[in-house]
């Protein structure tokens, strides 16, 4: 009998694949990582036969390391990176462009002429994101834009445009099915997030033709077959598809509205369900599609913050304050406090709420006193004093609190800092016994996608505590702590 499920993780530096039992433990691994190609200062780029080539081989690799046979699997969820596009040709099922990578900045400049021409506001009603380049559809109109023979040809349904999860349901079915969940559509901005589907006068606005885009789907539910060649001769259910943040949401079991997820690695990126209803709030949140299964649709506000685990990286590598990431716990821990000490990581701007790409990073309170714990908590306490900005303006845009925070990701290892952030939002933090959040969300929905539960209600029981943390500091102290930090926010923004 179909025991597992197969989840393909394809992330921003590596292809990964991990094969989960029904109680949703991992049972085998693969990853291999591939080219991060910057053509210029800001612009990214990835090879999208290698991100295709890297993913199908960890895909075997993964059922071969858990000792299965293809039958065993019971079907295929995909979690991949978001708003990185492809270019292909429908005939001989290449790619005409490298895919340009969600980082790459190269499309600022058309952003900026569609705020001129008055589009900012029509894009945030209809979306829920923001117009920034970090998101898909310009990307898109910017290689169309390259070749007046690649419009013509998009036109007609020739060249199709993808996100990554389209690119490899693509490759998966040998070019039979041409898809995007409506979790990884929500991030393009051509999709309607009422009507869950492109929206005429965004593909107008951003000039990208309706006949070259994937049709959207459900996050859940059978979107066609592996082509038998990949597996053995035996073709394998593709049932599940979701964005990264979105499937780690999911596979926190954050199913009900409140419930929240917050990843610490290089960046942090906080995602709360919100329930049914696209609700726009202020302070630079996006308002995105969670998933959809069957005929009900989650949405989820979501904040970002750009130096995360990065502000760790950075004392490792440029101030050479410790030896490796986890050093930073033990060497934090040698002070009670900071000592008035504050570091701002605004090493490329500051994100929700502040939305200042000027700013640039400061340590503030410094006295004759101060050494190296003092920076390196700071530091980590940067991490949690950012993540509850993101918060609080989602509390207040929400006009409710929060229950509680679910964390993963590396950071969210480090003890000091998940017990700082508990006490920092004065809500308790907890964090799960599996790293694998964001696989185990597209193996979810790849197994509701199958039937092998019948609701999210039946894999709530799956998710196992590893550690809770509960504010023990005292509220008055922690909001002195965090007045202090805010006050250093306002000495780095540009004047
Ligand atoms: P990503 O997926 O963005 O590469 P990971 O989830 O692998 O990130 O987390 C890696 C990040 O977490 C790095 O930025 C690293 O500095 C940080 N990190 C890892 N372990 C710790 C730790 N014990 N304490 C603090 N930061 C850590």
């Amino acid at each position: 009998m179909s025991q597992y499920l197969l989840a393909l993780d394809q992330g921003t530096t590596s292809s990964r694949a991990i094969v989960f039992d029904r109680m949703g433990t991992p049972v085998a691994v693969a990853q291999e990582a591939f080219r991060q190609i910057y053509p210029r200062p800001g612009w990214v780029e990835h090879d999208a036969d290698e991100i295709w080539q890297t993913q199908r081989r960890m895909a075997v690799e993964a059922v071969q390391s858990a000792g299965l046979k293809p039958e065993q699997i019971a079907a295929i969820g995909i979690t991949n990176q978001r708003e990185t596009v492809v270019l292909w040709d429908a005939e001989t099922g290449k790619a005409v462009h490298p895919a340009i990578v969600w980082q790459c900045r190269r499309t600022a400049d058309m952003c900026r002429q569609l705020e001129e021409a008055g589009h900012k506001s029509m894009i945030r009603q209809r979306t829920g994101l923001i117009l920034d380049a970090y998101f898909s559809g310009t990307k898109i109109r910017w290689m169309l834009d390259q070749n007046p023979d690649w419009r013509r040809r998009a036109e007609r349904g020739e060249l199709k445009a993808g996100t990554i999860g389209s690119w490899l349901i693509y490759n998966l079915t040998g070019g039979k099915v041409h898809v995007t969940d409506v979790s990884n559509a929500s991030r393009t901005l051509l999709c309607n997030i009422e009507t869950l589907d492109w929206d005429p006068v965004l593909l107008d606005t951003l000039g990208v033709p309706l006949a070259m885009l994937p049709t959207i789907v459900p996050s859940s539910g059978v979107v066609g077959m592996t082509a038998p060649d990949l597996f053995g001769g035996r073709p394998i259910p593709i049932t599940g598809i979701a964005g990264d943040q979105q499937a780690a949401l999911f596979g926190q079991g954050c199913f009900q509205p409140g419930q929240a997820k917050n990843t610490y690695g290089t960046g942090c990126f906080l995602l709360a369900n919100i329930g049914d209803k696209p609700v726009l709030t202020d302070g630079g949140l996006l308002t995105t599609v969670a998933w959809q299964i069957g005929k009900t649709v989650t949405y989820a506000l979501e904040g970002s913050v750009f130096i995360g685990g990065a502000v760790i990286q950075w004392l490792r590598d440029e101030m050479g304050l410790i030896q490796q990431a986890s050093d930073s716990e033990l060497v934090a821990a040698g002070v009670a406090d900071t000592g008035g000490v504050y570091v701002v990581p605004a090493f490329v701007g500051l994100g929700a709420p502040y939305w200042d790409m000027e700013a640039r990073g400061m340590i503030t309170g410094l006295t004759r006193g101060s050494n190296r714990k003092h920076l390196v908590r700071a530091a980590l306490e940067s991490i949690a004093y950012q993540s509850r900005d993101v918060l609080d303006a989602m509390t207040q845009g929400l006009g409710k609190d929060l229950a509680v925070l679910r964390v993963d990701g590396g950071a969210s290892q480090n003890n000091l800092l998940m017990q700082f952030q508990a006490d920092i939002l004065g809500l308790p933090v907890e964090r799960p016994k599996t790293h694998e959040t964001t696989a185990l969300g597209a193996a979810y929905l790849a197994g509701l996608g199958v039937g092998m539960w019948q609701s999210p209600a039946d894999i709530a029981g799956q998710w196992q505590l590893d550690r809770r943390y509960e504010p023990a500091m005292g509220r008055e102290r922690a909001e002195a702590l965090y007045t202090g930090w805010q006050a250093a926010v306002e000495r780095c923004k540009t004047p």
